[in-house]
């Protein structure tokens, strides 16, 4: 079975591959949005993550008639009532500007004090087949948001995450932890293993 992977970032494919081998899934392709004739990308304008995940899944599987896996992602701040969530990537309004985006989130969550200032890490995949079956898995990573900015590695929000759970509980960012150690922890990687059953069944 050919499963388009409707991401641009070539990062989550390399994931599924991992999570479908550690699986022992064989016959699946993954296919990359770059191997697949151009089309129109849909307006990211769900309420959750999930109505992102599928409004963009649908897209794939329309218009290339592959099985489709497509993600949403974001940081749910308990305080901030679950935002920035979908609009994680543009906080502070420029689309993906990290800095400004944290900027404004500490400030934000200047006076907040420490018992309040849980968050968690938010990925919602979806898969559609193009006969229409749709399934949805999400995967939360939770933790605490930090008072300043600490680590280097990582995007986004990673800077500010302290997770509640731990390799080594050492107390640092989800920015000073390698690849590897945040690949086994984070929300992206629980949410794409809740959909190995299925696609399990799919690839027969
Ligand atoms: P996307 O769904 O992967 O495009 O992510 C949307 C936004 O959520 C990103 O621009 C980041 O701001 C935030 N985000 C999602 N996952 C992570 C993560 O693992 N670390 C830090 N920020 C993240």
């Amino acid at each position: 079975m050919r499963l388009l992977v409707a991401s641009n970032n070539a990062k989550k494919l390399g994931e599924l591959e991992r999570i479908l081998a550690a699986a022992g899934i064989n016959g699946v392709e993954l296919v990359p949005l770059s191997a697949v004739a151009d089309y129109d990308e849909p307006v990211e304008n769900g309420r959750t993550f999930a109505d992102n995940a599928l409004i963009k899944a649908r897209a794939g599987a329309r218009e290339t008639g592959l099985v489709t896996v497509a993600d949403d992602s974001g940081l749910a701040v308990e305080e901030l009532g679950g935002m920035p969530g979908v609009l994680s990537a543009r906080w502070s309004g420029g689309h993906g500007d990290d800095a400004a985006n944290n900027a404004l989130l500490l400030a934000q969550m200047s006076d907040v004090p420490d018992e309040r200032r849980a968050a968690a890490f938010v990925s919602v995949c979806a898969l559609v087949t193009p006969d229409g079956q749709e399934h949805v898995s999400e995967g939360r990573w939770e933790g605490r948001l930090l008072r300043k900015e600490v680590g280097d590695n990582g995007f986004g929000y990673d800077p500010l995450f302290l997770p509640g759970e731990e390799i080594d509980g050492a107390g640092r960012s989800s920015a000073q932890l390698s690849a590897a150690e945040k690949d086994a922890l984070s929300h992206r990687g629980k949410a794409l293993t809740g959909l190995v059953e299925v696609i399990r069944g799919l690839a027969g």
